[in-house]
């Protein structure tokens, strides 16, 4: 027997921190802004865009200098990650008024699973229609959801119309939504991978899905077959609720550097401000240590890296950012500009103990493991009571930005087209 179609949405908040910045100054409504880090900082690059700032041209990424030239009346707004943290969990919110099945994808971006809400609420596009006006009404938010039948789709789907926008995607009309966009439409196709792609005559995600097989599987290996699933609407990964810690498998943070950067030592002071807070987290999450250090450097062409590497089970800041800068210097091309930066550890110890007897044996427990982290347990306990950042490391120190930094509530990037950089890197 069949089972049933399911009912996906993919909500995408548009130009989300520009967004908040307007929601929180009304008065700023209509102008064309954009966050950064500093907006004295004219080297400094554009965070997020305002929808008005959008009409002069002015992208993502680009230079502040770049784009006060485009518009010399800009408003510059500096980001306020807490503020994007505190509406992200309140659209969240909203989200659970009509399903359980909530998955967060990034701080702006949420699959939901309604198939079993559909009873209650109405078809997978009035659902859609009423959280769009839960969130526009409450928050001053506009959203573009997407509505399919699998997550690929319903992520592609809203992606079609922005802002405020739903857009469906169904059996009955795939065909012509979908196959002739580009194949770089399509999730986890990169520049590496369309070009390839493009080798084969393939340019359209309709052109993919009709692809011959063993071509596929010759140029791309299993990926190229997994990709034209994808491309012909049959993506059966299931929604991913975030649970109770028991399901927490990673734990990541990433952060945009307030200006390019090539200097080993600044990208050093970085990694140690990112692992901080992995580290901070971990503790808070309470799910042990863990044994796999993954690093996400992206370049000024805003193209992704990633590299991962086992090391001994681990809760400590010092042993997550050694780990990460040694992954940087040996992979990472010198001189070559750096403008994020995310490190996510994973393989805890609730997860491998049955395998591996670590942690039941204290195997791996060194003498130097147990003197630094307990010293490390005490900079948590003073941060507990005095506040995250009463307490830095002499590296972090150095740099007035980076010290006051809390980025603890700035999520990793998951499901967003770029990362997947393993293959495509
Ligand atoms: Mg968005």
């Amino acid at each position: 027997m069949e089972r049933r179609e399911r009912v996906i949405l993919y909500s995408d908040l548009n130009n989300f921190f520009a967004s908040v910045e307007i929601a929180l100054h009304p008065e700023l409504a209509g102008k064309p802004l954009i966050v950064c880090g500093d907006p004295k900082e004219r080297r400094g690059i554009v965070l997020a865009k305002s929808e008005q700032a959008k009409k002069y041209g002015i992208k993502t990424a680009e230079t502040v200098y770049s784009a006060l030239k485009k518009c010399p009346d800009l408003v510059l707004v500096e980001s306020h990650y807490h503020e994007y943290a505190k509406y992200s969990r309140l659209v969240t919110e909203i989200y659970y008024r009509y399903t359980d099945c909530v998955e967060e994808c990034s701080i702006d971006e949420c699959a939901l699973d309604v198939t079993e809400s559909v009873q209650l609420f109405g078809s997978g596009e009035e659902i859609a229609e009423k959280i769009r006006a839960d969130i526009k009404r409450e928050l001053g938010l506009t959203v573009s959801i997407g509505v399919s039948y699998n997550k690929i789709y319903a992520k592609l789907a809203s992606d079609l119309k922005k802002p405020d926008a739903i857009t469906v995607i169904s059996k009955a009309n795939y065909r012509e939504k979908v196959f002739s966009l580009p194949v770089s439409d399509l999730l986890f196709v990169g520049k590496a991978t369309e070009e390839t792609l493009r080798k084969l005559g393939i340019r359209t995600i309709g052109e993919l899905a009709v692809a011959d097989e063993t071509l596929l599987y010759r140029a791309l290996g299993k990926r190229g077959r997994q990709l034209q699933i994808y491309a012909r609407g049959e993506d059966d990964e299931p929604v991913k609720p975030a649970k109770d810690k028991d399901d927490v498998k990673s734990i990541g943070n990433s952060t945009t550097l307030v200006k390019d950067v090539t200097d080993r030592a600044e990208v050093k002071r970085w990694l140690y401000v990112l692992s901080e807070s992995v580290s901070a987290r971990l503790r808070d999450a309470n799910v042990g240590r863990a044994n796999t250090i993954h690093l996400v450097v992206r370049d000024d062409l805003l193209q992704f890296y990633s590299w991962q590497t086992k090391v001994s089970p681990t809760t400590l800041c010092g042993d997550i950012a050694k780990c990460a800068f040694e992954l940087f210097c040996l992979h990472y091309p010198p001189g070559k500009r750096v403008r994020l930066l995310g490190i996510t550890v994973s393989g805890f110890d609730h997860d491998v103990r049955q395998l591996t007897l670590d942690g039941v044996l204290g195997v791996g427990k060194s003498a130097d493991y147990e003197k630094k982290k307990r010293a490390e347990d005490a900079v948590a306990r003073i941060r507990k009571k005095y506040g995250y950042t009463t307490v830095q490391r002499g590296i972090v120190m150095e740099d007035e930005k980076a010290r006051g930094m809390d980025i603890r509530g700035q999520k990793e990037e998951k499901f967003s087209k770029e990362k997947h950089p393993k293959q495509d890197a």
